[in-house]
């Protein structure tokens, strides 16, 4: 009996230390996967990932020495918290090539084209085999309520595109603001663990120039061409304090396009899955937000800051004159008649 009481508690003890080691071993342990993307387990809430922090750049590569006293001097390319804003001529795309090829990564885009917005995909497809991530793994995926309708693109090697039917509506409120409600879904169903990184982006629009490397980030948001120069007054947020899309007077850092956003695929999860959640509870109580889930997307971007920053160079609109700091216009909107292609 004297003997058992020391032995039991060594044994407890030992029990003990066991316990504390497996936990935290595998609370700090990362699995690498084969996409690149490493996990922290088990929450799979937490995710580091090796992908966007450690950029190795290939041996030998020659190219124009950086500077940090000149470059461009007319527009602002950092955040007040510290996010690259991008704008032509502040990044080395064929050294961003090279560190991101190294990588293998996969690119994800998402496109819907409910209704008549199927006449907008075949510029669409066509422009984004020309400028987006060329030379990258790039999967598309179009949702419509018209499979047979999409166009035969030829796609080059490593590209594909994948057609996703979903039910027709009404109203191009609903369209619109299904949108995150499927990618949610697409994340969950098709995309975790199998592409690193996604961007979701409107139909009615064309690529004219590079969209690449330099995009990626954690969390992408693109700047609004139309109110980039304003005061935050007048961004078209939502203004009713009953919506959980609500942006307070004094509120606000940018105006960010619905239109356009990405980023790592973990990171638009969680934001799509925030969106949907809060559009849909707004709609319990009958409230729609001023821009449906564009005003879900700044609401959310308000306080989950973006890591990187795209200017209005990556979703202008064809409509605007180009105003002069922007070199480049790598995607923009067409120029479309609402009365004639949206169900109502
Ligand atoms: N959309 C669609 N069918 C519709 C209305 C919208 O497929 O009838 C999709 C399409 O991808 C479109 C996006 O929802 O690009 C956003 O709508 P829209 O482009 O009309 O909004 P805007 O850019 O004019 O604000
Ligand atoms: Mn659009």
């Amino acid at each position: 009996m004297n003997k058992l009481v020391p032995i039991t508690l060594l044994v407890v003890i030992l029990l003990g230390v066991l316990y504390v080691y497996i936990y935290s071993n595998n609370r700090f342990r990362f699995k690498l996967s084969d996409t690149g993307i490493s996990q922290l387990e088990p929450s799979p809430q937490v995710i580091f990932v090796s992908s966007d922090f450690h950029l190795v750049a290939p041996d030998g590569m020659k190219y124009t020495q950086p500077s940090i006293t000149q470059g461009r001097t007319d527009v602002v390319s950092v955040t007040p918290w510290l996010a690259p804003v991008v704008w032509e001529e502040t990044f080395n795309e064929k050294l961003l090539d090279s560190i991101y090829m190294k990588k293998n990564i996969s690119v994800v885009a998402t496109v819907f084209a409910v209704g008549k917005y199927i006449m907008f995909l075949k510029d669409f497809l066509e422009t984004a085999e020309q400028f987006f991530f060329v030379g990258f793994r790039v999967s598309i995926y179009v949702f419509t309520d018209r499979p047979n309708d999409v166009p035969h693109v030829k796609m080059a090697e490593g590209r594909q595109l994948n057609v996703l039917p979903v039910p027709s509506s009404n109203r191009w409120q609903e369209i619109s603001a299904r949108r995150m409600e499927l990618i949610q879904k697409l994340i969950e169903e098709k995309l975790i663990n199998k592409a690193d990184y996604i961007f979701c982006l409107d139909v009615d629009s064309k690529f004219h120039g590079r969209w690449g490397t330099e995009s990626l980030g954690g969390l992408v948001a693109v700047i609004h061409p139309g109110y980039y120069r304003d005061d935050r007054s007048r961004f078209p947020y939502e203004r009713r304090p009953i919506s959980r899309a609500f942006v307070a007077p004094g509120d606000g850092d940018f105006y960010y396009c619905g239109g356009a956003f990405g980023g790592l695929i973990q990171e638009v999860h969680q934001l799509a899955k925030t969106c949907r959640k809060n559009f849909e509870d707004d709609a319990k109580e009958g409230i729609e937000a001023a821009w449906q889930e564009e005003s879900h997307l700044n609401r959310y971007m308000w306080t989950n800051k973006p890591s990187k920053i795209l200017s209005p160079e990556y979703l202008w609109q064809d409509f605007k004159a180009r105003n002069p700091e922007i070199k480049i216009i790598r995607f923009s909107g067409v120029v479309k008649n609402y009365a004639a292609i949206r169900p109502n």
